[in-house]
């Protein structure tokens, strides 16, 4: 079976793949319910059935974020597309084979698709096997840092055993580091859904699938309509809503 998956990146080209998975992440489908329906307007080409509970676990690690807000961090990036929707997504906790989807933290040396720092992560669209896997370059400094934080200098940054050296002349001097959860939702909340990027240039500070890093933690306009021609609306109140969003804010 072919995948199609899409590779998210910081600045450099983006590229939708069409791959032939060597192993699968659900290695067993004997118990395996959940079903896919066709959508031509989807990643893959396949979008999930919504009448059956999504579950996801966590495979690897990544060092700089424990495994505590790992979790937290998976379930506010599948929030969104899950109170917006009719999806049910759900952590699956043992780590059986029927999970759909599959979150990896791999680093460069274990990643083909990962060739430098600027891959920050790709995904599955909807499918069978490796289909709504998303896997993150563990390699890249992910943390979990408020919006309104300052930037982190590179002394900061290797106090705290984030860096391995630096520069002495400049330890004022900014380290790059990304928000994970952007990223996570990208791939989870977006192109594990199904959806591919929007790539009008208009949108580039207000869709998150974007084809580029822009650090929004929160569906635009165009996100949430994509989301909703996919798998209609979900009948939550707006205030709800705006309840479970406030907690992807305050991580
Ligand atoms: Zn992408």
């Amino acid at each position: 079976m072919t995948h199609q998956i899409c590779v998210h990146t910081d600045d450099k080209k983006y590229t939708e793949l069409k791959v032939e998975p060597k192993e699968f992440s659900s290695q067993s489908f004997t118990t395996l319910t959940h079903g896919t329906t066709s959508n031509l307007d989807a990643l893959n080409n396949q979008i999930w059935n919504d009448s059956e509970t999504i579950y996801w676990t966590n495979d690897s690690d990544y060092e700089f974020i424990s495994e505590k807000d790992q979790i937290k961090l998976i379930k506010l990036a599948l929030l969104e597309s899950s109170f917006e929707t009719p999806l049910v997504i759900r952590q699956r906790k043992r780590k059986s084979a029927d999970a759909q989807l599959k979150i990896n933290w791999l680093k460069m040396k274990d990643e083909p698709y990962f060739k430098s720092t600027s891959t920050l992560a790709f995904g599955y669209g909807p499918g069978k096997g490796l289909g709504g896997d998303v896997t993150m370059n563990a390699d890249v400094l992910w943390l979990l840092r408020k919006p309104s934080q300052p930037k982190l200098t590179v002394k900061e940054a290797f106090d705290l055993g984030y860096i391995e050296d630096y520069n002495r002349d400049f330890p004022n001097s900014t380290v790059k580091t990304f928000d994970p959860l952007h990223t996570m939702k990208h791939e989870a909340g977006g192109h594990a859904m199904g959806m591919r990027h929007i790539e009008d240039v208009a949108q580039k500070s207000t869709a998150i699938m974007y084809p580029y890093y822009n650090g929004l933690r929160k569906f635009g306009n165009a996100d949430k309509d994509y989301l909703w021609e996919l798998y209609g609306k979900s009948n939550l109140s707006q205030r709800i809503k705006d309840i479970l969003l406030r907690r992807i804010f305050n991580f």
